[in-house]
């Protein structure tokens, strides 16, 4: 955890700080600053509180890279609460994960945060970057052919049939835009297409005319996606789907 409560304010970990509490359970934290991660806070209980928060150093990067109000913002619905990695002033909510997840889990979560988008580390396994690289030797991802002059702006496609080849099955059910990033992958450098790695990809959770949609961005151009993109619930996630499908009669 980033960030505990001293008093009413929010601080991040230091050497001998003492009777910085949790801001949602309220228990004791204690700071852990050490060389390997960079300075965190941990239950004195030991217990983490919210095993929805998937702690990593590749999550704290990402954390660092929005105004620290929207981090580590506290949700509630009712009588549950969880933390949201990233709250964005337009209520994106940016779940950082780099474990795969399961069906079950990703619903509960989508669910409950209402609009959120998934961040994933998805240059973590090699295995998932192999066949990432391998579907462009296979020419999966295909650019449309048939997109109207007045709305080209870039994106790709996949087919159906092979999404479960390209991306792991946990990602394929998610009902919000899943973002991979690439970037932190070691294995797959010295292929020939190793500069898609350079990239965080985008895959929208619609199929259209028998393709899966995919949107290619630099980590910064990501970074501004995010601060300005506006949340949208499931039910705007259909609507945006349906304008999607109507703006683009004949995709190849
Ligand atoms: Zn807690």
């Amino acid at each position: 955890m980033k960030f505990a409560l001293l008093g009413n304010e929010r601080i991040v970990a230091q050497p001998h700080i003492k009777g910085a509490i949790c801001p949602k359970c309220h228990t004791e934290v204690i700071s852990k600053c050490g060389e390997i991660r960079v300075n965190h806070w941990a239950h004195k209980n030991k217990i983490q509180c919210d095993e929805w928060m998937e702690e990593s150093q590749w999550r704290e990067q990402w954390l660092d890279e929005f105004p620290s109000e929207w981090q580590e913002q506290i949700i509630e619905r009712g009588m549950e609460s969880h933390f949201a990695d990233i709250q964005t002033p337009n209520d994106t909510i940016i779940l950082l994960h780099q474990s795969h997840l399961t069906t079950e889990i990703i619903k509960e979560r989508e669910d409950f945060y209402l609009t959120p988008v998934w961040l994933i580390n998805a240059g973590r396994y090699k295995k998932d970057v192999n066949r990432f690289l391998k579907c462009f030797e296979q020419a999966f991802i295909k650019e449309p052919k048939k997109i109207p002059e007045n709305l080209r702006y870039s994106f790709l496609l996949l087919s159906e049939f092979n999404v479960d080849k390209v991306f792991h099955r946990s990602w394929l059910s998610c009902h919000f835009p899943v973002f991979l990033d690439y970037t932190t992958a070691t294995a797959g450098r010295d292929h020939r297409y190793a500069e898609q790695l350079d990239y965080l990809w985008c895959l929208m959770p619609y199929s259209v005319q028998g393709f899966r949609i995919l949107f290619k961005f630099t980590k910064q151009q990501l970074i501004e996606k995010l601060i300005h993109m506006k949340g949208r619930t499931l039910e705007e996630m259909k609507q945006l789907e349906q304008t999607f499908i109507k703006n683009h009669p004949h995709l190849y």
